[in-house]
């Protein structure tokens, strides 16, 4: 048995004990065969969630109406869920109903990916009823049964069936990929944040021009939010030397730039795509850092307003591109900014008011960002003394 399921063996023999069926399912059957590192350990029975509950003492009920119940044990937390069929689905989502059932084939046929579909024993033996096996061994992404009727019942499978393309850089078998270009539109049926979810890990896998292949040659990009004009981005993404993304920040900062948006359109793209506004506020202004860039060199004040995070980011895209710097290098440059912040300045706008002596307005806050630039640029040290002064003569500048 594998390593990290070591610990979950007493979980698994609990369930056994009382005379019911217990496996390893899913993801976690997958990546550790594959030899990469797992972040969750799932696992199917054939009790039921009253059932399983009885035999541990703390259990939570992460999602009971659809068979999983949290077992915490030694400080860990193994979900497990009811071997269940799904049946009634209408609108191409999810199904309405979940049926719990007492066989381990019926709960895989419901699954996905024949490399999704794996089941493993608590002997570390291997239960594979649709020959994920070998589709892992082959590096091949297949759809369990009959691809049309599975991504009908579910359209987001199509995004998961080219996710996981680019996750491990396998390679979608042709029937597959066939029923994804023939069913696509279906997949306007799905909400937003669930092909959110999937795009972000496309973008972020091992062989993102894997997935964007199958992506863009299948049609799915059509019909996800403000994409149907979007192939030519594809293409140029698929002619780009094989890269990696290691951001959201990046991926969609790099998509954006490609698209030539502007702040705006881009900010309409991802409202589209119902983003975070911290994702939103990132992007703009990794974008914005792009977009300098084209024309010039980025100054002292141009790196402050964006700050590191959204450096890196930008170079993140840029070298997808195949404009890239070394990045320890942008972070050197960055530390060398007299400031980082507006706090980090030797005055704030109290001191202002204070010392010149004049009530609040509008002009106190041009005054501080005056100020705040030229220390930013190295025309003023970043001292009180120097800075107070340097507010009288502004201030007398702008009487006159
Ligand atoms: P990841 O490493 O990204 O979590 P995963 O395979 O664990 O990959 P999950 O979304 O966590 O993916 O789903 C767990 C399992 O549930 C899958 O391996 C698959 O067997 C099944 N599954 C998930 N979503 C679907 C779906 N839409 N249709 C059919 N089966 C699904
Ligand atoms: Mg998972």
């Amino acid at each position: 048995l594998p390593h990290q399921f070591q610990s979950a063996k007493v979980i698994l023999q609990r369930i056994q004990d009382a005379g019911f069926e217990a496996y390893f399912v899913g993801g976690c059957v997958r990546d550790t065969l594959l030899g990469v590192p797992l972040h969750d350990v799932d696992i199917a029975t054939s009790a039921y969630p009253q059932e399983v509950k009885q035999l541990f003492k703390k259990t939570i009920d992460t999602g009971i109406e659809h068979g999983t119940v949290t077992v915490m044990d030694h400080g860990r937390a193994y979900e497990i869920t009811t071997f269940r069929t799904e049946s009634a689905y209408q609108d191409f989502r999810r199904p309405d109903k979940v049926e719990f059932v007492r066989s381990l084939a019926e709960d895989l046929k419901r699954r996905d990916l024949t490399i999704n579909a794996l089941a493993m024993d608590v002997n570390g033996q291997v239960i594979d009823l649709f020959a994920g096996l070998a589709d892992l061994k082959n590096r091949v992404i297949r759809a369990v049964g009959d691809p049309h009727e599975r991504f009908h019942e579910d359209a987001l499978r199509m995004m998961r069936t080219v996710r996981f393309a680019s996750k491990l850089d396998f390679k979608v078998e042709d029937s597959t990929l066939a029923a994804i270009a023939e069913n696509a539109e279906l997949l306007q049926k799905i909400a937003v944040e669930r092909i959110y979810v999937e795009w972000t890990k496309l973008l972020l896998g091992k062989n993102p021009q894997r997935g964007l292949a199958a992506f863009f040659k299948t049609g799915l990009y059509q019909y996800c939010p403000l994409f149907f004009d979007k192939g030519k981005v594809l293409k140029q993404l698929l002619q780009f030397p094989a890269f990696t993304l290691q951001t959201e920040e990046g991926a969609w900062t790099l998509f954006c730039f490609l698209s030539g948006l502007s702040l705006r359109t881009a900010t309409k793209l991802l409202k589209a795509w119902k983003s975070s506004n911290e994702m939103l506020k990132t992007v703009q202004k990794t974008l914005r850092i792009l977009q300098i860039e084209q024309e010039k060199k980025l100054t002292s004040w141009d790196e402050y307003q964006a700050g590191l995070d959204c450096l890196l980011y930008a170079n993140e895209a840029a070298t997808v591109m195949g404009k890239g710097k070394n990045a320890a290098a942008i972070a050197q440059h960055y530390e060398r900014l007299p400031i980082k912040t507006r706090h980090e300045l030797a005055i704030n706008g109290g001191d202002l008011l204070h010392f010149l002596a004049i009530k609040p307005s509008p002009y106190i806050g041009q005054l501080l960002d005056q100020l705040e630039r030229a220390v930013v640029s190295g025309q003023l040290p970043n001292e009180r003394q120097v800075l107070l002064q340097a507010a009288v003569t502004a201030q007398q500048n702008h009487l006159e």
